[in-house]
């Protein structure tokens, strides 16, 4: 599991993935939240975990210092909701009394009920609502779910019921991107430490190697495609490439001159047919994967100009590998060899840049 680190979180820095889990707060124990904040931030409820996040889990000897908090909570006008998922009912009836503050029971978190029924006993809008506990794969994600605000506590003690460490292994995956939108740490304090993070940082080195691998998967995809149409389309008895490039050399005798045969001339019609799929799988893994594009809304227009540097890159790759393979003396084998590398990584390198600084700018 990650460092423990506390703070606020503003989830538009990660992935959707990871919002339903994400808290707008972590903060060292109870006794580190902020009331004054939670209340200049229009906070009215309070819904709070017990097991280790107010008490030990199966404790009832609450912390003075947990104790103050509440109180203090209580005096300035908050109202105090405890939302628990433990099966031992007459130990939190005892809890609720002996810290007077109030209760209600429904399906366990992270299922919506608890924090719709106390929405609904207290009068309160989902916005008025914070919810406090020690874990993510139920106080938050329920908080969460139910469109309430979460502030995630470190868990008082390693002693917990057993599913619990499912959840907290979970949990420890989750953590790591989790933190990334960590914009605010606190220091010992509670204090916010003046920097401010900068967005994720968007390494172009690891751009390149997810862009080169995101290459390498479309390379295999027009190959596969290729075959698929030159090899494989029948129309009638016949294959669609022989027919194809049949009536290219029928109508066409000089243009295709260079072709051996019906398919070779149909290579270059149906070969760009394969590198438009091509380009389509390289268009979405590197808008998802390599530059983290979200949102829908600019889809069709990105899609456009990657489409437009690819092509230029295309005629790129055709020109560079041309003008070397005229140029490279020696064995044509080896020259063409040379030439095909040179074209392809001149090709690469406009792409990746043309992708990065036009396609996917944001
Ligand atoms: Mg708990």
């Amino acid at each position: 599991m990650s460092r423990w680190q506390s703070g606020d979180f503003d989830r538009e820095r990660i992935s959707d993935f990871f919002h339903p889990f994400t808290p707008a707060h972590a903060a060292d124990s109870l006794e580190q939240v902020d009331l004054q904040r939670l209340w200049d931030r229009g906070k009215r409820l309070i819904l709070l975990d017990v097991d280790n996040t107010l008490v030990e889990w199966k404790g009832e000897n609450f912390a003075p210092a947990v104790v103050e908090w509440l109180e203090k909570a209580k005096g300035m006008g908050f109202t105090l909701c405890i939302l628990s998922n433990t099966r031992r009912v007459e130990r939190l009836m005892r809890i609720t009394q002996l810290l007077g503050v109030e209760t209600v029971r429904g399906r366990f978190k992270p299922s919506r009920a608890m924090y719709r029924l106390a929405l609904i006993k207290f009068h309160k809008k989902p916005e008025e609502a914070i919810m406090i506990g020690d874990q993510m794969m139920t106080d938050i994600l329920g908080a969460n779910r139910a469109g309430i605000d979460a502030i995630w506590v470190r868990k008082m003690a390693s002693k917990e019921f057993g599913p619990t460490r499912i959840n907290r292994f979970i949990e420890g995956l989750l953590t790591g991107p989790i933190y990334k939108s960590l914009i605010t740490p606190l220091d010992e304090h509670g204090n916010a430490a003046e920097v401010t993070k900068p967005l994720r940082e968007r390494s172009v080195y690891h751009q390149f190697v997810k862009f080169a691998i995101v290459g390498a998967t479309s390379f295999a995809v027009d190959l596969a495609i290729k075959f698929f149409l030159i090899r494989y389309v029948h129309a009638g008895n016949q294959l669609l490439s022989e027919q194809v490039g049949h009536t290219l050399r029928t109508d066409f005798p000089g243009l295709f001159s260079f072709a051996r045969d019906d398919q070779g001339a149909a290579a270059p019609i149906l070969g760009f047919i394969a590198s438009l799929f091509a380009m389509f799988n390289s268009f979405v893994w590197n808008r998802l994967w390599t530059f983290e594009v979200r949102g829908k809304e600019e889809r069709l227009k990105q899609m456009k100009r990657f489409y437009a540097v690819s092509l230029v890159g295309l005629v790129i790759n055709n020109v560079v590998f041309t003008l070397f393979f005229n140029i490279i003396p020696g064995h044509r084998g080896v020259s063409l060899a040379v030439a095909n590398a040179l074209g392809a990584v001149v090709a690469a390198a406009w792409n990746f840049y043309g992708s990065r600084r036009y396609a996917f700018k944001q």
